[in-house]
């Protein structure tokens, strides 16, 4: 491992970094990123001239596993391991050659990109790039200079402190920084549309509540389990969340015992959504989050998502409304969470699937037949028997 004098490198959204915000833009991202280290050793994280510095304190620091978890943190648009040296123009070349010769061996054509931040520097960019671009000519003499489309940019930055001397960058995480955006509950089942939305939503900088309803013995441990798990691989992207277990066996036999079957699905999505809001309004948070996808299923047309939004009075967030699956499991695999998406456990919604749904619901028909059931004692037993878990990414 190459950890002698090498750091991470992270660059910032720019197009958010205005005025006011960027104080705490940068504060909340300092914070999510020295968390998120805490796990790959001692690390110094600070700000400075619109990039941040994440430094090793110590030798037996996993920069590798600091670098991707870097990759993963809402706000870095871009991260790259680079390795510093004195502030002289031949340290600097020398320093490139060790640090990147395996990439100047294997490009075809290269070029030197100098940043100087630090002015009091005594040659310009330009003057840098072509002092060290000659003399890594000379090291390896198979290479060309391009200087627009090069397989291989050495880029060099002088810094107050230090020269650093690093490859290409790679792209981060992109989005806002957790916590700048507020609090959201998101409701999870074991699919792969709920994973997506929720780490979409996060995306936006949303600090996550997790809510999953399960109904033993229909839904078996292990289906509870395969969810625990999808929420710690979101922990990668999310931080770390609390995930609220809903008991709602009750309620959806109650459903079953007193109301037309072809209204199952639709009563019991009125239920998760009011559970889901009780559990907003003790947690703080401002908005419901699910991975409904306009009429992917029969509870998800226009129709059916007004009769459940009824009875909620938060906004509900549906970042994958408008898109097919085959996009949504795009992003799905990407996150890391499609293999286990895909795992066949029975969610409490496929246990009593009707058999023929109803697409076009009417209000006063489903307030009527919510009349047979006792939605206040069917609430406060749910909500009593809620089991909290912590999901974090070192258990
Ligand atoms: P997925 O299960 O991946 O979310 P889906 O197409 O199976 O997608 P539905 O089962 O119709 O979707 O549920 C729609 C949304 O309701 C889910 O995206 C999720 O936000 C929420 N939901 C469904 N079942 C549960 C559950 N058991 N616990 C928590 N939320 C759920
Ligand atoms: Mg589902």
């Amino acid at each position: 491992m190459r950890t002698m004098n090498e750091i991470i490198l992270l660059k910032l959204g720019e197009v958010v970094l205005k005025g006011l915000n960027r104080r705490s833009f940068e504060d909340r991202l300092n914070a999510n990123l020295r968390r998120r280290l805490q796990h790959y050793g001692s690390f110094h994280v600070y700000s400075k001239q619109s990039a941040i510095y994440v430094e090793p304190q110590s030798e037996d620091c996993d920069l590798e596993g600091a670098y991707a978890a870097c990759r993963q943190v809402f706000g870095v648009i871009a991260a790259v391991r680079a390795r510093s040296c004195p502030k002289d123009k031949d340290a600097i070349f020398h320093c490139a050659q060790n640090y990147l010769d395996g990439e100047l061996r294997a490009a075809r054509t290269f070029k030197v990109e100098t940043r100087r931040a630090d002015k009091h520097f005594p040659m310009n960019s330009m003057e840098i790039s072509r002092y060290v671009g000659g003399l890594l000519h000379d090291a390896y003499p198979h290479l060309k200079v391009d200087v627009h489309t090069p397989e291989l940019c050495v880029h060099v930055e002088i810094r107050e402190k230090a020269a650093y001397v690093h490859g290409p960058s790679r792209p981060g995480a992109g989005g806002l920084p957790i916590g700048m955006g507020g609090t959201a509950v998101s409701l999870l089942s074991g699919g792969i549309d709920s994973p997506v939305s929720s780490y979409m939503i996060a995306k936006r900088g949303v600090q996550l509540e997790l809510v999953h309803f399960f109904s033993p013995p229909y839904t078996s441990p292990q289906a509870l389990e395969k969810v625990v798990r999808l929420a710690k691989e979101l922990t990668g992207w999310c931080g770390r969340m609390k995930l609220h277990i809903v008991p709602f066996t009750e309620i959806q036999e109650a459903i079953r015992r007193s109301c037309p079957e072809d209204h199952f699905t639709l009563i019991m999505r009125r239920f998760m959504m009011r559970l889901a809001e009780a559990v907003a309004r003790r947690t703080g948070a401002k908005a419901l989050v699910t991975g409904e996808s306009l009429g992917q299923v029969a509870s998800q047309t226009m129709d059916a998502l007004a009769v459940s939004d009824e009875v909620c009075t938060l906004p509900v967030l549906r970042p994958v409304i408008g898109m097919d699956k085959t996009e949504i499991i795009a992003i799905s695999r990407k996150i890391g969470t499609f293999d286990t998406s895909i795992l066949p456990y029975e969610d409490c919604c496929t246990v009593f699937t009707p058999r023929h749904p109803r697409t076009r619901p009417h209000l006063e028909e489903v307030l009527e037949y919510e009349k047979a059931l006792d939605i206040a004692g069917l609430m406060e037993r749910a909500l009593a028997g809620i089991e909290r878990r912590t999901v974090s990414m070192g258990d």
